[in-house]
């Protein structure tokens, strides 16, 4: 049996394939000096890369305290006291169903943040859109299988059996959840998971955060998820590296983009272990509990919103190419697959904007 405890940290090798200039100051046209700040943080249990570029004060600290409080109070599932990790506690509780059922008209009823809700209402639309495919729902099934912490090292390899994961499919099921007022109304047992969305949700609130302050551009990583926003000071065009999914580190190509866009990639390489020469990664299909094996090993997803792209690129993933090009066009949204040869595919839209990385 060989373990590959490394991967968790592969997710964080995306970061280093996005080209940014190095501290530097420069001058605006317009004559205020624009400075550039750049961090690197830990934060959503993966790096938070920033590049920011101002006339006004260095805002990086803030957007880590953004993503960082967007993760313990809202998304994750970990924190007990976030509004997933409380829902996710009641509907946990002994009894509960049988209890709260009548009141709730056959379901137990938990108010979320307004915030939080129409985010839902977007991952439940997109959970319908995909067939499934991505489904928000999905806790059960991902802490058993644990990839996060297996991939790290953290927990023994433990490929769960047939009957375990039809045990955990119980619990998982978009459509056991209706939202309205405000409200998530479960008919049944799931778990939520947000975790294939929640890096991109990151990036939007990010982007809502800079309108309100004088940053003038900036290209900000949250894990596998990127948004570019504004301009940089020369005018040229941001540089998006998409990781070489085959050794999952170097870069396959670039994304040249200008303005604001949201950036998410999904990869067999991210967070995986090998069992008897099998991979078992971290995106799983919902229709049998097992890692997805579609023909792809990487999908990433080009649109203007990062719950979007987020979310399309874990449902092209488990989808595959041909239907995942067709779900990804319904939202507009530009994809780049990768298939097991190392063949790239590009939606219409990025031809002339990804650029493959030339051959030594
Ligand atoms: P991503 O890297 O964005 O594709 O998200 C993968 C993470 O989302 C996993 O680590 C799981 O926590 C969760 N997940 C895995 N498979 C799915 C799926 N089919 N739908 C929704 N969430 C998933
Ligand atoms: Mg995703």
């Amino acid at each position: 049996m060989k373990r590959n405890p490394t991967f968790f940290h592969k997710k964080i090798s995306l970061l280093g394939s996005i080209l940014v200039l190095g501290p530097v100051c420069l001058l605006a046209g317009c004559g205020g000096q624009i400075r550039s700040y750049e961090s690197a943080d830990i934060a959503m249990g993966t790096v938070l890369n920033q590049t920011v570029y101002t006339a006004g004060e260095d805002e990086t600290g803030h957007i880590r305290e953004l993503v960082r409080t967007l993760e313990k109070e809202e998304l994750s599932f970990r924190e007990p006291d976030s509004q997933v990790g409380a829902v996710n506690t009641y509907l946990s509780r002994e009894g509960i169903f049988l209890e709260d059922a009548d009141s709730a008209g056959g379901g137990v009823r938990v108010e979320v943040s307004e915030g939080l809700f129409t985010e839902l209402s977007a991952l439940y639309e997109i959970s319908r859109a995909s067939g499934g495919a991505f489904d928000f729902t999905l806790g059960a099934l991902t802490r058993l299988w644990n990839m996060d912490a297996q991939a790290a090292g953290e927990a023994e390899v433990h490929i769960p059996g047939e009957e375990e994961i039809a045990r955990a499919l119980q619990n998982c099921g978009w459509e056991k959840v209706t939202l309205e007022d405000g409200h998530m109304l479960f008919s049944e047992k799931v778990l939520l998971d947000l975790g294939a969305a929640g890096k991109g949700i990151a990036c939007d609130r990010i982007g809502d955060y800079l309108r309100e302050t004088e940053v003038t551009g900036a290209v900000i990583s949250v894990g596998g998820s990127v948004v570019t926003w504004g301009e940089k000071p020369d005018g040229s065009p941001w540089q998006v590296g998409i990781v070489d999914p085959e050794t999952g580190e170097g870069i396959l190509g670039t994304l040249s983009l200008t303005g604001e866009w949201y950036i998410s990639t999904s990869g067999d390489y991210e967070r995986y272990v090998e069992v008897d020469g099998i991979r078992y990664h971290h995106i799983l299909n919902p229709e049998n509990g097992y890692p997805a094996r579609s023909g792809i090993r990487s999908v990433t997803v080009v649109c203007h919103s990062g719950l979007v792209s987020d979310a399309l690129s874990t449902a092209c993933f488990v989808l595959g190419r041909e239907e995942g090009e067709k779900l990804a066009a319904r939202y507009g949204a530009e994809t780049v697959f990768v298939d097991d040869e190392g063949n790239i595919y590009l939606s219409e839209g990025l031809e002339g904007i990804f650029k493959p990385k030339e051959q030594p």
